[in-house]
């Protein structure tokens, strides 16, 4: 994909696969594979990667959404939008979902061994919020199987190999229980001298360059993409990119994206918080204050002359939020939550200054008369939910004790915190 793919992405090489114009219709996409995917089915000796190609390139020029963005954006803007679920890749079940059955006639297992497709292997990559919000690209170097290039994955020297003593070529072995006097059990298990695979290679024919293992340790670097606007959790997958082996279609590397913590910024969808705390002063009075944004600008954030802001107030600023995937010329609304100080007391002058120019007083004056029938009062702090959270726990407590009277002494244990 890339380094075959030049940085722009391609979007014609589908269309080459297929052999068939820019503005092919469904009708001649439809003529194209099928000749093209007889003549390079595996079954009929063709090549296995040219004919997952074509699957391919089938699979999506046959979609007309994802035509249109592979018209658009190119191979890679569409691996990546499909990332995930990893389906719909196995060339096979195209093949025979076009077909409707296997096209070779006959009952004739000629597919006696269908594929099997490897294992998918996942990646977490952590990225900022910084990284999704301007995109970004990682190289990542990787280790993986790839089939031995100098015995294209037969293990030996000569191509040859024997079937294996441990297993008559099976690459199962069963062995046999006697669970009773009268009663055995037959277990099967993959045969353990072959791995499973039916065959073994002579020591003097084993290839030297994978020591008759098949495949080969490769070093491999990916460059994940990381585009404007990505989200916690998203997939990007490269198809075909996990570990090789023989005989089975190449499962895909899967990166998982995993946003760290941003220390000011949180996300939601496409639209950015963040939180700020004024003085009291500031929130009557008015402010201004500089933010820097996760691209290094300085927004200055001001408010209007005579406006107050009210503690646990929201304010909003348009297209300041997180670009939107796809569409990063489109962004979502910066909110800044606001958190009022107020100061713990106030001097007698203080207090003087602040009715002569506030607002006055909504509590009525009370007569001497209506005082003398009234209560005093005292008024403590509290910490309303800790206090809540001590009046749940002795209420949970009263309740176990209740059922202790009825049920026994077994729930003792739990009254204890
Ligand atoms: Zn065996
Ligand atoms: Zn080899």
């Amino acid at each position: 994909m890339f380094g075959r793919a030049p940085k722009k992405s391609d979007n014609t090489r589908y269309y080459e696969i297929l052999g068939v114009s820019k503005n092919a219709s469904q009708d001649d996409l439809k003529k194209a594979y099928k000749k093209a995917a007889i003549k390079n089915h595996p079954d009929k000796g063709g090549d296995p990667e040219k004919f997952k190609e074509l699957a391919q390139a089938y699979e999506v020029l046959s979609d007309p959404e994802k035509r249109e963005i592979y018209d658009q954006y190119g191979e890679d803007a569409l691996k990546e939008g499909m990332g995930g679920g990893g389906g719909g890749h196995d060339p096979f079940d195209i093949f025979s979902s076009f077909f409707g059955g296997s096209p070779f006639g006959g009952g004739g297992s000629s597919r006696g061994r269908r594929q099997r497709r490897g294992e998918d292997v996942v990646h977490p990559l952590k990225v900022t919020l910084e990284d999704l919000y301007l995109g970004t690209a990682k190289k990542l170097s990787l280790s993986r199987n790839v089939i031995c290039s100098k015995c294209n994955g037969k293990g030996s020297k000569s191509g040859a190999s024997m079937k294996c003593a441990g297993c008559q070529g099976t690459g199962m072995k069963v062995s046999i229980r006697h669970l009773g006097p009268s009663m055995i059990q037959q277990m099967q298990h993959a045969c353990n001298e072959c791995k499973g695979t039916g065959e073994t290679i002579s020591d003097k024919d084993r290839c030297p360059q994978c020591k008759g293992e098949k495949v080969v340790q490769e070093k491999k670097v990916l460059e994940v993409i990381v585009e404007k606007g990505m989200q916690n959790g998203q997939k990007i997958t490269f198809p075909g990119e996990a570990d090789e082996a023989p005989d089975t279609v190449t499962g895909d590397i899967v990166f998982v994206l995993q946003q760290k913590e941003h220390p000011k910024f949180k996300r939601k969808g496409d639209d950015l918080f963040v939180e700020h705390t004024l003085s009291l002063t500031e929130a009557l009075c008015g402010f201004q204050f500089v933010l820097t944004h996760l691209d290094s600008r300085q927004l200055l954030i001001k408010t209007n002359p005579g406006e107050v802001v009210k503690p646990d107030s929201f304010k909003a600023i348009n297209d300041e939020g997180m670009p939107m995937y796809r569409r990063p010329f489109m962004k979502g609304k910066l909110y800044i939550h606001f958190t009022v100080e107020f100061p713990d007391s106030l001097s007698p002058e203080q207090v003087a200054a602040l009715q002569a120019v506030l607002p006055p007083k909504s509590s009525t004056q009370l007569t001497d008369m209506e005082l003398d029938e009234c209560e005093e009062t005292t008024l403590h702090d509290v910490n309303i939910e800790e206090e809540m959270r001590r009046k749940q726990h002795s209420q949970a407590e009263a309740y176990d004790e209740d059922e202790d009277m009825h049920g026994g002494a077994q729930r003792v244990q739990c009254a204890q915190q």
